[in-house]
This record gives structure tokens, sequence and C-alpha cells, in this order.
């Protein structure tokens, strides 16, 4: 499914129940807090039962930045494609900048 349909998806399902734009926000919030509890379980308290959970709760994420998008009648797919078309230029910035630092903390935490 591309971004575009599954934003006409949720705009329709939604129709009747989307949150108020400041509530699309906290709700997106609330589900990369959902996230943050299931990465912690899995990597900290080694419960790796929580992949699965972690596959859920990062799609009600994608699912609440769909609805806030819609919320602000943003075209997502629009928008990330004009990122995508800069981000070469950035990655050759970032790679300059970080790319050791970025190794050495992949070996310490990986
Ligand atoms: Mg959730």
């Amino acid at each position: 499914m591309e971004i575009k349909q599954a934003q006409a998806l949720l705009r329709k399902l939604l129709k009747e129940i989307q949150h108020p734009r400041l509530a699309a926000f906290i709700a997106l919030s609330e589900e990369v807090g959902e996230v943050a509890d299931a990465v912690m379980k899995y990597e900290v308290y080694e419960e790796h039962q929580q992949l699965d959970h972690l596959q859920g709760e990062l799609a009600d994420v994608l699912i609440c930045l769909l609805e806030l998008a819609n919320v602000y009648d943003i075209d997502l797919e629009a928008a990330l494609q004009k990122k995508l078309e800069g981000l070469p230029a950035r990655i050759t910035q970032w790679t300059q900048q970080l790319q050791g630092l970025l190794d050495k903390k992949r070996k310490q935490w990986d």
C-alpha cells in the first residue's frame, strides 16, 4: 500500500471520529512513547517477545502520523518525496561530519 492510499483509507475510516488537530498530535506522541516502552523492554529487560509488540506500536505510530497529516491536509507522500530528493546531499554532509563517531558508537552499543 502506498502512503497516499493509506492516508485516504485512514481519512475514510476515521471520518466520524478523527481527532481534533491538537489531539492528533498528542495521540502520535502517545504512540511514540509506546514504541519507547517496547524498545526498552526488548533492549534493557531482554523481553524478546516484545519484538512483535514493537511491530504493532510502530504501525500505530504510522497510523497516527497519517492522521496528523490528514488533519492538517498535508499530502505526506509528496512531502516525503520532496525530503527524499534532498536526502543524498544531506547524507554526504552527515557522512563527512559523523561517520567516524557513529561507527564508534555502533561498535559500543550494538
Ligand atoms: Mg499503541
